[in-house]
């Protein structure tokens, strides 16, 4: 199935209902959304020679235009490859280049980027920017029919280029059919949606928020792109109590600046029924804050580009759950394994370990991808009977929740033994003076790696080593304890908010 067809699908069931917002603005319904669609598609075939399987890149920050134009894509059996507006230039063009992108949808800021990188872009890719009077023209284009898959469920949709936190990024593909189970997965394990709902793209559309455009499309729900196009918590909070019946996606670092945003204004999210927030650690302390706050709101989710969104989730109801005996433990937790997805935990060798013990996430099912675009060696490293190799560190209670450590590059080894710097994390950032933390492992000729605890302070705070230590001695074994602090304005992070710890090694390196 073409994922484009819950869109002409919607287009026919409700096509008065508003579709696309920017803020509280309507800017097209469902029937508008699908004729235009329809009408960018048939202009990509007929001026600008896409065919279906051709790559179209879409690099421009978050605007109504961009799911337009992904369903353009989408519409013609072609294949979208969206790129972090934030990217720079440079690295950008590497992805249109690495995935042969024969087009890419641009605006007008980033398509400057790509000029002054030309020489690096595939030979022959043609730019069409969204802010052009041909972009409007071809708005009103006339329309043409859904083009069918030649594989159905098999058929690549998306190309979602990883993070990379160390080195390139790499090509996932991302197939019609784990969309839709993806989708589905949505409904059974996160939340359930209704036309009324209105998703909030806070996040940028080409990660993990514009994955969630799916099943809202197929609901016909309301897509808003705020004003600022980004993240402002003031902003969104405004947005919950005039759009009402709000979900949204947040990184746990913006799930943070929400909550301090709310606290500021003695209010509680009123309006944003679901926040589903993963793609990082949330660390115990942040959530039993963020719940104190603004209350029952937030679903967990563990996912990666290869298996997207779609691993484990932790939804409403054990958030809300306090009298379980082991409630916290289940809230530090990343949840059971999502409908259609299987979880086990491996040794070195790839061998399955029973309940309890810690070794390498592996995942399996329908959400997990073809594989790697052009990248024969990674595929091998990665995948193995069908089972994905998520570079993840945890466990699984024998009620199949899974509790997740580290990346298993992350893991320290000190004096022969595995520290989880996770747990030296959470430790200390439940001390008050605290505000964010990242422990990482640097190189020490006895020990091999010390623990290194990287703390920025909450604002006024002083640094204080001996305080520290004493909070860790008092709340974690005394061999995990940091060796050395090292006080900083602010941990470096990715684009997605991820922290950096490849670069916080390279600077204690230094
Ligand atoms: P990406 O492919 O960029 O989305 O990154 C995926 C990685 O983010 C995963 O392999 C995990 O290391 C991390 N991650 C995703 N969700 C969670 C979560 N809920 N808790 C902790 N780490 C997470």
């Amino acid at each position: 199935m073409n994922v484009a067809q819950w869109l002409a699908s919607s287009a026919h069931l409700h096509p008065q209902a508003p579709a696309l917002l920017t803020g509280t603005t309507v800017q097209a319904d469902y029937a508008t959304f699908a004729r235009r669609a329809a009408a960018i598609g048939a202009g990509l075939m007929r001026d600008y020679g896409i065919q279906p399987g051709d790559r179209v890149a879409l690099f421009a920050s978050n605007c109504t235009e961009y799911l337009e134009c992904i369903y353009a894509v989408w519409w013609i059996g072609a294949v979208a490859i969206p790129i972090n507006a934030k990217l720079h230039g440079r690295e950008a063009a590497w992805i249109c280049d690495n995935a042969g992108a024969r087009l890419a949808f641009v605006d007008d800021d980033s398509r400057d980027a790509l000029v002054q990188v030309e020489e690096d872009l595939p030979t022959g890719m043609q730019m069409l920017s969204i802010d052009s009077e041909t972009y409007r023209e071809l708005q009103h284009g006339e329309p043409m029919s859904l083009v069918p898959l030649p594989r159905e469920d098999n058929d690549l949709a998306w190309l979602f280029y990883t993070s990379g936190t160390t080195g390139r990024p790499k090509g996932v593909m991302l197939s019609h059919g784990n969309l839709v189970a993806m989708s589905m997965c949505y409904l059974a394990d996160v939340d359930q949606v209704h036309q009324t709902d209105a998703i909030l793209y806070a996040a940028p559309i080409s990660h993990g928020a514009g994955l969630y455009n799916f099943i809202h499309v197929r609901m016909a729900a309301r897509h808003v792109v705020p004003e600022s196009q980004g993240f402002e918590p003031d902003e969104v909070l405004e947005l919950g109590k005039q759009l009402g019946d709000v979900a949204m996606f947040a990184a746990p670092t913006m799930v943070r600046r929400l909550v301090d945003a709310a606290k500021k204004r003695g209010e509680s999210g009123e309006g944003i029924r679901t926040i589903v927030y993963g793609g990082g650690p949330m660390y115990l302390a942040d959530i039993r804050d963020a719940i104190a706050t603004m209350g029952q709101r937030f679903v967990q989710i563990y996912g990666q580009g290869e298996s997207p969104m779609t691993i484990t989730s932790l939804p409403r109801a054990f958030h809300a759950d306090v009298d379980h005996p082991r409630y916290l433990e289940r809230l530090a937790s990343v949840g059971p394994a999502q409908s259609v997805m299987e979880v086990r935990i491996t040794d070195a060798d790839g061998k399955p370990l029973p309940v309890g013990e810690t070794g390498e996430v592996e995942a399996k099912g329908p959400a997990v991808m073809l594989g790697y675009w052009n990248n024969d060696k990674a595929n091998a490293e990665t995948l193995k009977d069908g089972w994905l190799r998520t570079g993840d560190v945890g466990r699984l209670d024998e009620d199949g929740f899974l509790t997740l450590s580290d990346r298993s590059k992350d893991v320290i080894i000190s004096g022969g033994t595995n520290i989880y710097p996770r747990e030296v994390e959470e430790a200390l950032l439940t001390h008050p003076a605290v505000r964010e933390v990242s422990a990482i492992g640097v190189a020490e000729p006895d020990w091999g790696e010390v623990v290194v605890a990287c703390v920025v302070l909450e604002p006024g705070a002083a640094a204080d080593d001996a305080a520290l230590d004493a909070h860790c001695l008092a709340n974690i074994a005394r061999f995990k304890r940091p060796k050395r602090y090292v006080y900083l304005d602010a941990l470096p992070k990715n684009n997605y908010g991820k922290v950096l710890k490849t670069e916080l090694r390279e600077m204690m390196k230094a």
